[in-house]
């Protein structure tokens, strides 16, 4: 398909191909013998990636022993690339009002309640709070409306974001998370310094997606479908898409997110920045019994593995939505993004803060399962070995997109990310965390000092490590 087709057309997502692969797969999969399903895993170990049908057949692998190999191979991939960092970040949720009727959330039209857009002053409240939680890096969230949150207002609303200032801290990325829309809004939201434009698919079966989107224009599959196409053809080069896990078979989703990754990759030479794997939750008027392809912990965790060994280096996010201790086997599987300390609330950071109201009665655009705050999510991420990271040092550099990937590929973006993650989570000890944690965090930093490759970076990164000390801060490779 040429590259201006895709602008609106999505079918590029074959369901008939997709189809075909599973129901082969499935034929073959009951008579499996483990040896070819290690032989994958096997070459998968060389962070060459997955076919579709490589990709499919370990998606229908139930062997336990085979299982275990793959979330191994996971994991070595995993710190081959991203060592043991994990990046941190924050949802910011601008506005409730929506005009689309989704039925997995909380925030649909025919749901009833007191809607709110935040105002700046709302905003900038939001952003202290979020600053004095350590956080650098937001994902912008709101409804589609295009009255109450068009353009103009996002574009205010990120300028805002980038001028607020709380002691030392100040937010360095913003991904936008907003609706489908045209080439030119996409080009705004790249002059607005936006880091990842992500938009998630929710489901890719086109019949399930009509009947989870009745009414408004996220009905229109190819005009959503083809919206990070438009975005990277506006010059943004990050994007990040999703699948809202449970709203359709696992096994189809997953593989029509890898051919939407490989699609992005045959127009533009480049992939998608990140994948979220967010699995349906309540919320307000979703009642998860009438569902009928929820997710399972253990599919969900061959889901990261399988996406890992898929897209080696591409980024994998966990939000809040999941419960602590499947994060942390997550984080072993792939996982290499995680927000921390999130509220789903319009204006929920500033009133759990006490400096702002929340409007009592609008309901989260769905329920969380892990709201440990900041300093205890980093705390615990110590005690198991990573490295937690604030870093957005890339995006700043120019280092996305395809300028991003050959250094990912030679391994040399590993003297900067691992020294970047250092200095941004020693500001973190300095500035945000408590006595226990900047016990802990030091060890960490001294630990992973060792593991910069380069004994040059080495040097660099300790004289810069003293320099936050003296008070600089916003060090970067
Ligand atoms: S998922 Fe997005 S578009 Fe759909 S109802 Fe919720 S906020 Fe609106």
């Amino acid at each position: 398909m040429k590259r201006e087709d895709a602008l609106f057309d999505a079918s590029f997502i074959d369901e008939d191909q997709i189809n075909r692969i599973l129901a082969k797969t499935r034929r073959e999969s009951v008579s499996s013998a483990p040896a070819p399903l290690l032989a994958i895993i096997d070459r998968a170990r060389e962070a060459q990636g997955l076919s579709l049908e490589d990709a499919a057949k370990l998606l229908f692998c139930e062997d336990e022993a085979v299982l275990g190999e793959l979330f191994r191979a996971a994991n070595a991939i995993k710190q081959k690339i991203y060592g043991r960092r994990m990046v941190f970040f924050a949802p910011l949720y601008l506005s409730s009002f929506c005009v689309n009727n989704c039925l997995y959330c909380g925030y649909r039209r025919d749901n009833k309640f007191e809607r709110h857009r935040l105002t700046m002053d709302e905003i900038k409240a939001e952003i202290r709070a979020l600053e004095r939680m350590g956080h650098k890096r937001l994902a912008l969230e709101c409804g589609e409306d295009p009255r109450e949150c068009d353009l103009d207002y996002l574009e205010e609303a990120i300028s805002t974001i980038y001028g607020v200032r709380e002691g030392n801290g100040r937010i360095r990325r913003v991904n936008v998370n907003i609706a489908a829309t045209d080439v030119e809004n996409y080009r705004r939201l790249k002059k607005a310094q936006i880091g990842t434009y992500i938009l998630f698919q929710e489901t890719y079966h086109r019949e399930t997606y009509r009947k989870m989107h009745p009414s408004g224009p996220k009905r229109d599959y190819d005009y959503h479908t083809t919206a990070h196409h438009r975005a990277m053809s506006a010059g943004i080069d990050d994007v990040g898409l999703g699948v809202l896990f449970g709203l359709y078979d696992y096994h189809f989703e997953a593989l029509a997110l890898l051919r939407h990754a490989q699609a992005l990759e045959e127009s533009f030479g480049v992939g998608p920045h990140t994948l979220s794997v967010p699995r349906l939750r309540p919320a307000e008027g979703v009642d998860l019994q009438t569902f009928p392809h929820l997710v399972a912990d253990r599919d969900l965790k061959k889901i990261v593995a399988v996406l890992r060994l898929a897209v080696p280096y591409t980024g994998l996010i966990i939000s809040t939505r999941e419960e602590p201790a499947l994060r942390d086997e997550l984080f072993s599987l792939g996982i290499s993004q995680l927000s921390a300390g999130s509220s789903t609330d319009v204006g929920g950071y500033a009133s759990a803060s006490g400096n702002g109201a929340l409007r009592s009665s609008a309901p989260p655009q769905f329920h969380l399962s892990d709201r440990r705050p900041p300093d205890e999510v980093i705390a615990d991420l110590c005690r198991k070995d990573f490295l937690p990271s604030f870093c957005t040092a890339c995006y700043r550099q120019g280092r996305t997109g395809d300028h991003f990937m050959p250094l990912a590929k030679d391994g040399s973006i590993q003297n900067m990310c691992q020294p970047n993650a250092i200095l941004t989570f020693k500001e973190y000890l300095l500035d945000y965390a408590s006595p226990e944690v900047r016990s802990l965090g030091e060890k960490t930093i001294t630990q992973h000092l060792a593991l910069i490759p380069s004994a040059r970076t080495r040097v660099e990164t300790e004289s810069r490590l003293e320099r936050l000390t003296q008070g600089e801060r916003d060090l970067y490779f």
